[in-house]
């Protein structure tokens, strides 16, 4: 389908960024260069709490960052799966949102203001790209590796949606075809081998004798301690995730590859293989130029990426222009001006 870019209203800011995860939510005002202003954190309660109870601390945690002052649109990172742009999300750390109409409410929540919605791996990318280690590239990719693995693309200067919202899904790769199953149904892909439960799987299979309960942080622990069966965990995470970017790399000419997450969290005992796996499989002299990088954001990316799809939008927002829908096209001069006042409704 083509995508028609028509250029956006020019937003002075602030602009409300919303980074929804399993564990918490945050909410944050971000002035027109993407500088954060102030933010706030709260527990998702994904366990425990019902769809409406998750939706109304999130509305509470937004208005509560806003304060009052008007602001200009209002971006959104979410777990996936989505579908996208119309933003009904099914995240699979959130069970109780299962299609919530997520994009449709927070318009009505924010009446005349552009709300815009994308992966939150995509917008960990956009962040990065626009404000992080990718700044001034024009080709990258952009990759989490968590409790999964995400990611999202910009080349030639523009995110790219692909046909769903979901390019630059680098978690699905195919590493190892004969590797262990996949959350998709697939195998062997990137995530089935990398994502932290994975690797924490896998050094318990061969001997890892971590405390009962224990996830990637204390396999990091260990690893740093000079575990060897941790560190080999670690090893075969970090030469997954190299292997698959020397392919995307290959297949998208990249610059940049910013690797960000809580596993990243293990330095070079996770990035030495990956970077030895990148030298080992890119080998057209195109493809050896990449520069594989640690993301600069840190817990921030996803927010300054969710601000991006509005104050960027003519490089991270291109769905409008498609959907055309009443709830989902850039404000008026007028409501812009007059913006969100919090507890109005
Ligand atoms: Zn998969």
């Amino acid at each position: 389908m083509p995508v028609v870019r028509t250029p956006p209203p020019a937003v002075t800011g602030p602009v409300l960024a919303i980074d929804i995860g399993g564990t918490k939510l945050a909410a944050a005002l971000l002035d027109a260069d993407g500088r954060v202003l102030t933010d706030r954190r709260t527990p998702t309660r994904a366990d425990t709490a019902s769809a409406e109870e998750i939706y109304a601390s999130l509305t509470q945690l937004a208005d509560d960052v806003a304060g009052g002052r008007p602001i200009t649109g209002v971006g959104v990172g979410c777990g996936g799966p989505m579908e996208w742009p119309a933003g009904r999300v099914s995240p699979l750390n959130i069970p109780a949102w299962l299609g919530f109409p997520l994009r449709e409410r927070l318009a009505e929540h924010f009446p005349g203001l552009p709300v815009r919605l994308h992966n939150d791996a995509v917008c960990v990318a956009a962040g990065e790209h626009w404000r992080g280690a990718g700044r001034g590239s024009r080709n990258l990719l952009g990759m989490v590796i968590s409790t999964g693995v995400g990611g999202g693309l910009v080349l030639d200067g523009r995110l790219v949606d692909g046909e769903s919202g979901n390019a630059g899904h680098i978690g699905h790769v195919v590493v190892e075809p004969d590797g262990p199953s996949c959350v998709c149904g697939g195998q062997g892909c990137l995530e089935a081998v990398a994502r932290g439960p994975a690797v924490v799987r896998w050094a318990r299979d061969h001997g890892w004798a971590g405390p009962p309960g224990a996830s990637g942080p204390e396999l990091v622990t260990d690893a740093t301690a000079g575990d060897p069966v941790a560190i080999a965990a670690l090893h075969r995470a970090g030469r997954a995730a190299g292997i698959a970017i020397a392919s995307a790399t290959a297949l998208c000419d990249l610059e940049v590859v910013s690797i960000g997450g809580g596993l990243s969290a293990a330095g070079d005992l996770l990035m030495a293989p990956l970077l030895d796996a990148v030298r080992r499989y890119a080998r057209l002299p195109f493809a050896r130029g990449v520069r594989v990088v640690s993301a600069e954001l840190g817990q921030s990316a996803g927010l300054v990426g969710a601000a991006a799809l509005v104050l960027a939008a003519d490089r991270y927002w291109s769905a409008d222009a498609v959907t055309g829908s009443s709830a989902t096209k850039p404000a008026s001069s007028s409501a812009t001006r007059s913006g969100h006042s919090s507890g109005s409704r």
